[in-house]
């Protein structure tokens, strides 16, 4: 249930319409937990649950200039911002700051020295630049296309290995590109359009770097990018962990012949490695075809352009400001920049040292007190979750032991940073940004050159105050965020319906990753191994095929579909966690007595209207359409609506009947857990 922002956007988010104010005591929101002004009592629940819930608040907020999402997570983001911003700007000017406080503040200090950066102009970026001008070969293209300092359409990285989940392994896959591929290829006039901007962006970071006929040059790079796109995998395809397999050195270089893999491998400064786990074949090959086949010049103005572009917002503003035109105001709607320092800040927290400013911001702001409240609702959703395993009707006993053993070895990190890096052997400089940013990238390559050799528990860095939540499979574990355990998520002074609601369902839902239709398919060690039965995996794969045709009919926008097959995790997901959840909740009423009627609303509808609330979100339409083309996630409408269609628990405590809108028959209605 990651919150999934867009490439510039998520440095805009939305001033608070009504913010509450702290509170002395009692919860954030209303007098239990829930914001009953936020709903729209007209709206009967059972033809538009969402809009019960959420429809008084969405009629009265709109979407400011500065932002292209108004709602639950861009105000958690902002509320985090403004706190954060307090605690860079002290370990700025902090001469006591230990080796990570001081770096951290030394850096966001570089970032706010605007002048600095303008006065520099391009000179940091001269010997990147010197470096793409010297290629003469389509061998030397793709040494760059591998090096740590450039982006490309080929992805050279680290991660667990799925045969041997303690171990890392080198990854291989296509890159990004400047745009989603959809947008390259469709031919809608709004794609159109959106293509004849890009090219004016592509001109722009062209004559900002010094480069002669911008025009010519970019109008190369588009049709070069437009080809790429067409060999490259779906956003629906690359969520198939299945894609990927490990193999040798030797069998690759005999499989995609057109690259040189030790080369390729050292100027990735991961030299050494015997095996790779590999996807995108057929993409690489391409790519690699094409670097032999189109003009060394061509490629060396394509990688010069994805730098300057990829580093636009640490040079000057002409490169900055394209950006922001082009990424925020096109793309999204935005249409005006967010203040310097929120963005630094959300940098600082997303991109760069993200573990180091939340270890800082874990101390202040996250109490122990909260993450034992927090575990507490784990340890019963957990139970809730086994309960659901163990009389399900459609598993049988063989796979159910291999289901059980799996959730009994799951895990969860709240609040707390996973591990922090040591950077003491990293460089930063307060007057040199952009060598700060290439440094950095270096040092985390480092980093992951160096896990390869040991065994060590799967790790991944954590951004605390992003306020994420996500499942892993490789440790079998859920992460949640310090800067998600907030109102609405988690209020420990809220009616216990309306936590169990919100992030009981939230557990739920990440639980749900570990028997999703990817995660089903890694052990109770996180490695790759299937332990259903066939008989199993044929009755799961019925159920999720009836939960696809109902995602694959719903509207994003008027005339563009949700895409049922890359949503179809999440959407497993989102179901099993309200089921599990609400059971938790029932034996937790069960253990402490009856549930009370608070604001007229019975234990069971807070439940419902309290995990409603947590997906209150407004999004500009421009980024509705290019989420729906990359986000694994449905709308946020849908993942209210279409998850609790699908609850019996729902239907009675808001007597939904057979007249209402949302209403499925029971047999309609699909349970997977
Ligand atoms: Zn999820």
């Amino acid at each position: 249930m990651k919150f999934r922002v867009l490439a510039f956007a998520l440095a805009a988010m939305a001033p608070l319409p009504t913010l509450a104010a702290p509170k002395a005591e009692g919860p954030q929101f209303g007098a239990f937990g829930i914001d009953l002004t936020a709903r729209d009592t007209a709206t009967w629940p059972g033809d538009d649950f969402w809009s019960y819930a959420n429809g008084g608040w969405s009629s009265r907020t709109a979407i400011a200039g500065d932002t292209d999402a108004v709602g639950v997570a861009p105000t958690l983001a902002r509320e985090s911002q403004e706190r954060v911003r307090v605690l860079l700007e002290d370990l700025a000017k902090s001469s006591r700051a230990d080796t990570n406080g001081r770096r951290i503040g030394d850096l966001y200090a570089s970032w706010m020295a605007q002048s600095d950066i303008e006065m520099h102009g391009l000179r940091p970026a001269a010997p990147y630049l010197a470096r793409i001008a010297d290629v003469r070969s389509a061998k030397a293209v793709q040494g760059l296309m591998a090096d740590i300092d450039y982006s490309a359409p080929i992805a050279l990285g680290v991660s667990a290995n799925p045969a041997e989940p303690t171990r890392n392994i080198v990854t291989v896959s296509q890159g990004a590109l400047g745009l989603p591929r959809d947008y390259y290829l469709n031919d809608e006039a709004r794609y159109v359009a959106i293509r004849r901007d890009y090219l004016v962006y592509i001109e722009r970071i062209l004559a900002a770097g010094g480069y002669a006929n911008p025009h010519a040059r970019a109008t190369a790079i588009l049709a070069l990018e437009v080809a790429l796109a067409r060999t490259q995998s779906t956003r629906a395809e690359q969520r198939e962990d299945s894609r990927s397999r490990t193999v040798t050195l030797a069998t690759l270089q005999a499989e995609l012949p057109q690259w040189d893999w030790p080369q390729l491998l050292k100027a990735a400064g991961l030299e050494g490695a015997t095996e790779v786990l590999v996807s995108d074949v057929d993409a690489l090959r391409a790519l690699g075809a094409l670097t032999e086949s189109q003009p060394v010049s061509l490629w060396a103005d394509y990688l010069a352009y994805r730098f300057l572009s990829d580093h636009a917002e640490v040079l000057p503003n002409a490169f900055a400001s394209a950006r922001f035109d082009f990424y925020a105001k096109t793309l999204t709607g935005v249409t005006t920049p967010p203040a310097r320092w929120r963005r630094g800040v959300t940098l600082m927290n997303q991109e760069w040292m993200g573990d180091a400013v939340g270890q800082v911001y874990v101390a202040r702001y996250f109490p122990p007190e909260a993450e034992r409240q927090v575990r507490t609702i784990f340890d019963d959703v957990k139970e809730a979750f086994r309960i659901r395993i163990e009389q399900s009707p459609w598993m049988d006993a063989q796979t159910k032991v291999g289901a059980l053993e799996k959730l009994s070895t799951l895990t969860a990190r709240i609040g707390s940073a996973g591990q922090v890096a040591d950077y003491s052997t990293l460089r930063i400089d307060r007057t040199d940004l952009l060598g700060n940013v290439v440094r950095l990238a270096r040092f985390r390559r480092e980093r992951e050159r160096q896990s390869l050799a040991t065994a060590n528990p799967p790790d991944y860095p954590v951004n605390p105050v992003s306020g994420n939540g996500y499942y892993y499979a490789a440790a079998n574990s859920i992460t949640l965020e310090a800067g998600l355990l907030r109102p609405p998520f988690f209020d420990p002074a809220a009616d216990p319906a309306v936590n169990y609601g919100a992030i009981g369902v939230f557990l739920g839902h990440e639980m749900g990753h570990a028997f999703d239709d990817q995660g089903s398919r890694y052990d109770a060690q996180g490695r790759v191994r299937d332990w259903w039965s066939p008989a199993s995996r044929a009755a799961f794969a019925q159920r999720i095929t009836a939960l696809k045709a109902q995602y694959g009919a719903y509207d994003v926008l008027p005339g563009l579909k949700v895409d049922s097959a890359l949503t179809l995790g999440e959407n497993i997901a989102d179901l099993g966690g309200l089921e599990a959840a609400h059971l938790a909740y029932q034996r937790y009423v069960a253990r402490t007595g009856p549930a009370p009627i608070l604001g007229g609303l019975t234990g069971d509808q807070r439940f419902f209207l309290a995990q409603a609330q947590t997906r209150r979100t407004k999004l500009r339409e421009d980024v509705a359409r290019q989420l729906a083309a990359i986000d694994t996630h449905a709308p946020s409408v849908l993942r209210a609506n279409g998850a609790m269609r699908n609850n019996d628990a729902w239907y009675a405590a808001f007597k939904v009947e057979p007249k209402d809108k949302l209403y499925l028959s029971p047999d309609q209605r699909v349970r997977i857990w």
